[in-house]
């Protein structure tokens, strides 16, 4: 009787196992497909100077509409695309678009921005990642130090020597690069001390954090200053408030990004926006 019981329950574990499996193939069959029949999009959230609210560039971020109007949030569809290799060719193509636009901004009249990418790791461990960027420089013409890569710190755990050799080349051309999500991971540390790079983002659950009391300083005061003892640029992402704002600045942080400003959106819409930001900005106060 007991076997019989316990068959039952394997049986039970491995059905449930199976559908969440199931629902994951399917998943990134859906993914694959959007990727080939365009489905797939880039919206742009603007990066602005945090003392004066000037705008300094934007991060291309990935969408996908599976139906009208339903939205897959890319923490749920990137792992997916991470795990099966999709990233690769999905991760050129963000890199190529995000260029594209880049270049058509400058062309209408808003020169000088940057575009920062999330670029993964398995995007930039294979081989061809420096070769293929080279290719997007030239394609789309765009200026090498307009251009930003956003890494995650989880990056520094492996072989730093060769990570280094990499981002040398990388920032040889004259892309910078930041670590994405700064404080997350548990090799910041050694992120700062080891790796070549030139900004730090710092990750929004420190900008959200309860203020701090004269006892409990809060993180995000430490991780502003590790990062002006290290000489890097430090951007501040998810501010959602004017006291956040505030309290950035106060502490020595240059720039930022948050619903405060804007939201993420599509191409079409931030140059409106930008046209507006301009037009505020001749203003006189
Ligand atoms: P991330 O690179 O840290 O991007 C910032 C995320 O914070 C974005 O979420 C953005 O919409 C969100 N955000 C910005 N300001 C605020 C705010 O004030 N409040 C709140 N609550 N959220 C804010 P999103 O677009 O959902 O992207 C999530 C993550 O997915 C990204 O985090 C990035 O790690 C990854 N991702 C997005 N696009 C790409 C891509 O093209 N390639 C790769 N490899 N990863 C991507
Ligand atoms: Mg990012
Ligand atoms: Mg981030
Ligand atoms: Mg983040």
């Amino acid at each position: 009787q007991g076997k019989r019981l316990a068959r039952g329950k394997t049986s039970h574990f491995s059905e449930t196992l199976g559908q969440a499996a199931r629902k994951r193939m399917r998943m990134l069959s859906d993914l694959r497909a959007a990727f080939s029949s365009e489905r797939l999009s880039l919206v742009f959230q603007p990066l602005v100077e945090l003392s004066t609210g000037r705008v300094t560039g934007t991060e291309a971020l990935l969408r996908w509409e599976i139906e009208p109007g339903h939205w897959v949030p890319p923490d749920q569809f990137i792992p997916l695309a991470e795990q099966s290799g999709l990233i690769v060719p999905l991760g050129e193509w963000v890199l190529r678009t995000a260029c594209r636009e880049l270049r058509r901004l400058s062309e209408r009249g808003h020169a000088g921005l940057r575009m920062a990418i999330n670029v993964s790791h398995a995007q930039f461990r294979e081989p061809g990642f420096v070769p293929m960027l080279k290719h997007i420089l030239t394609e789309t013409q765009v200026t090498a130090s307009q251009i930003e890569l956003e890494l995650t710190e989880s990056l520094a755990i492996e072989h730093v020597e060769g990570l280094n050799a990499k981002l040398a080349e990388i920032r040889g051309l004259g892309i910078r690069v930041a670590v994405d999500d700064f404080g997350t991971g548990y090799s910041s540390l050694s992120v700062l001390r080891q790796l070549q790079i030139d900004r730090l983002k710092i990750d929004r659950s420190f900008i959200s954090e309860p203020a701090a009391t004269p006892t409990q300083g809060g993180i995000l005061p430490l991780i502003v200053a590790l990062g002006q003892q290290c000489n890097l640029t430090l951007i501040a992402e998810g501010i959602e408030t004017e006291a956040q704002r505030q309290h950035l600045l106060s502490l020595g942080c240059q720039e930022g990004q948050g619903f405060l400003f804007a939201r993420p959106m599509p191409i079409e819409r931030l140059e409106d926006w930008l046209a507006a930001a301009v037009s505020n900005q001749d203003q006189p106060v």
